[in-house]
């Protein structure tokens, strides 16, 4: 057999579809909250420790910068370090890289919990690994890992020079006389730079629950993404959270944080108490080292063939005969299909029909799941709450060898607050639930990110103005209008990484990779060409987002079925134009014919070289502007 079906999985005659998207609509309705994003807080005043407060590195004092420079790069992240890698290779060096963060890494800085590991396989997730050389140590490697690798690429290429850490964006103004960006900082900076490149990420601003009582709670509390390892003993390297051995500790939150951490806090506090709305669905992880056999023998381009063999495995079709090189969660739907193919030897079949068994595996392999429940937890009960009823990627598939198991601990409780949609009250003590007071002395948050609310809120900005002092907020307000999701009218010189408008790959760097690339290329082009603005036209700008819709898989029954959360906009519709409900994943407006026909697309472009729908102003024709 070419590909294996996991082991356990139901056949189609072992479930009742209807009852099952019954089940699964009365679980999402029971869950879907009027308030959408404005059930979070945002990080500021008392809960600014989760987001404006760096614990790990102390900030150097400086003077403020007033330099101008061609570029500045908004993120030190994945997306950030790569612009910063694919700017040099175009032969541009004055540039400046801002993080509010003290090194690189972006949300690879910043998480340092105790169990973090990437939760992809980490042969595609490491970008530029054939280039550098290196190989993670696992399949699923650690975090501080990726965060040394993250920067041993920037020390690579000279990034250090170009970083201005522990640095705020606050305000972003296109000066349009100028012909520069205004870059204005916390720290009191006013860079002046040609272009920008928002390569923010999607993980980058933390957002608390806001729990009634959340002000009153007296203990201690933080969020995930900040972890105090003051408070709970242990180190990044060596968790041993020794100092929780006489601790009463509440876990808000079982998304793919929660799930990495479970098995530490059980492991190590007194009195464990998990606060579950929805659960995830966890699979058994089968993390491996890497063999070095398997290095010896890879042949140059595999990364890029890997990489496409996930795509396909994740998010489109295997091909016929071919081998799933990943057989994680991830793949599953696609593996068991493919085997079952085989099986059968190998029939044509239609779109529609494969995704008619695309759905049906989708509910089988959720079946799988909710079973590997039973077969761990002892307490049938707590076993029940744990099982997760909706569809395969309603939420990120997860997986952990240790998590199910930690609920046999008698330390530790399973709390079901999905009742009462969420953590009822906190009181100065701890917190209510079911008319009783369960007192606790540390609340730790793994309530996730800003990752689809409002533009405001993600990106954190408080000023953002393009032409005519028009906000970049009220461009965007309602639906994104873009020229192939990277660039947009109004709006010279900068460019956006992000799932806006455009190809989806699932290996998140290659899909930023691949825009910070095309926007090297636009920069390079427009200062060859003598431009000192340059911008999409309305016209091109229309005619990609017609493009872009016309093409777009409606997948709006399957989103709007799942439970709430930050892939379906918290379950709200988006209303398009002509004011039809509209759910989109991670709200992105996905190019419909595909990752390579998308790529394809931007390569004829550049091979083109007419820079086809972007305006330039050339510096001649605007006086007192340097080239
Ligand atoms: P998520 O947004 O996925 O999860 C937040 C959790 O908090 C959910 O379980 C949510 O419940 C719960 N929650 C929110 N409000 C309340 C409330 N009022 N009461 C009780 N529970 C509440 O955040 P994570 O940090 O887990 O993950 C965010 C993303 O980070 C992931 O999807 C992934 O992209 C990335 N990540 C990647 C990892 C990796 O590769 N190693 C590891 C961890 C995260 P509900 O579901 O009901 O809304």
């Amino acid at each position: 057999m070419i590909n294996q079906k996991s082991p356990g999985l139901p056949s189609i005659d072992e479930i009742d579809i209807p009852a099952l998207k019954e089940k699964y609509r009365q679980e999402r309705d029971k869950r879907l909250r009027k308030e959408g994003q404005e059930q979070y807080l945002r990080p500021v005043g008392r809960y600014s420790g989760a987001y404006e407060i760096d614990p790990y590195t102390s900030a150097t004092p400086r003077k403020p910068s007033f330099d101008e420079v061609d570029v500045v790069v908004l993120g030190g992240g994945w997306s950030g370090i790569l612009a910063g890698v694919h700017l040099k290779r175009v032969g541009i060096d004055d540039f400046r890289i801002i993080d509010h963060a003290g090194d690189f890494g972006g949300v690879w800085y910043w998480n340092r919990y105790p169990g973090l590991e990437c939760d992809n396989d980490a042969y595609c997730y490491l970008p530029l690994l054939e280039e550098t050389g290196f190989m993670p140590s696992k399949k699923f490697t650690d975090g501080f890992e990726i965060r040394e690798y993250a920067q041993s690429i920037a020390r690579r290429y000279g990034l250090y020079e170009k970083a201005l850490f522990h640095t705020m964006v606050e305000s972003l103004r296109w000066d349009d006389e100028l012909k520069r960006w205004r870059v204005g900082t916390r720290q009191g900076d006013e860079l002046k730079a040609r272009f920008v490149i928002m390569a923010n990420g999607l993980l980058n601003i933390p957002k608390l629950p806001a729990i009634p009582g959340i002000d009153e709670y007296r203990g201690h509390m933080f969020h995930s993404a900040r972890w105090d390892y003051e408070y709970t003993g242990g180190e990044e390297k060596n968790p041993v959270l020794d100092r929780l051995a006489d601790k009463r500790v509440a876990l808000v939150g079982t998304g793919a944080t929660a799930i990495q951490l479970v098995p530490y806090l059980g492991r190590y506090s007194k009195e464990f108490f998990v606060l579950q709305r929805t659960p995830s669905c966890v699979d058994s992880r089968r993390n491996t080292p890497t063999d070095p056999e398997w290095v010896k023998n890879l042949q140059p381009g595999w990364q890029a063939r890997r990489r496409a063999n996930f795509h396909r495995g994740a998010n489109e079709r295997f091909l016929p005969f071919e081998k799933d090189l990943i057989c994680d969660i991830w793949t599953e739907v696609n593996r068991n299909i493919s085997a079952e193919l085989e099986e059968e030897g190998w029939p044509k079949i239609s779109d529609e029909e494969y995704a008619r068994r695309y759905e049906e595996m989708d509910f089988r392999v959720m079946e799988r799941l909710r079973r590997r429940v039973d077969q761990i937890v002892k307490d049938p009960q707590t076993a029940a709450k744990l099982k997760p009823w909706y569809r395969y990627m309603c939420k990120r598939p997860t997986s952990n060898d240790q998590y199910y198991q930690t609920f046999n601990r008698p330390n530790v409780h399973l709390i079901d607050v999905s009742e009462t949609q969420g953590v009822e009250q906190l009181t100065p003590k701890g917190f209510i639930h079911q008319g009783r007071e369960y007192e606790v002395d540390c609340i730790i948050f793994a309530t996730g990110y800003e990752v689809t609310s409002d533009l405001e809120r993600r990106w954190g900005i408080p000023v953002f103005e393009g032409r005519g002092g028009f906000s970049m907020y009220d461009n965007w307000k309602g639906t994104y209008k873009t020229l192939h999701g990277m660039m947009t009218h109004g709006f010279p010189n900068i460019f956006f990484c992000g799932y806006y408008q455009g190809g989806l790959n699932s290996t998140l760097t290659l899909n930023f990779e691949e825009q910070v690339k095309h926007m090297a290329y636009i920069i390079r082009a427009a200062m060859d060409r003598g431009a000192v603005a340059v911008e999409p036209t309305k016209e091109a700008q229309d005619a990609w987002v017609r493009h872009v819709r016309a093409t777009e898989v409606d997948r709006s029954e399957w989103i709007a079925s799942c439970t709430p959360g930050y892939f379906n906009n918290e379950g709200q519709p988006i209303l398009d134009e002509d004011g039809n409900p509209r759910y989109r994943f991670y709200l992105g407006e996905v190019y419909g014919p595909g990752w390579d026909a998308f790529v394809s697309l931007l390569e004829a472009w550049r091979e083109e070289g007419q820079l086809a729908g972007l305006r330039l102003e050339k510096a001649e024709e605007v006086a007192g502007v340097p080239a």
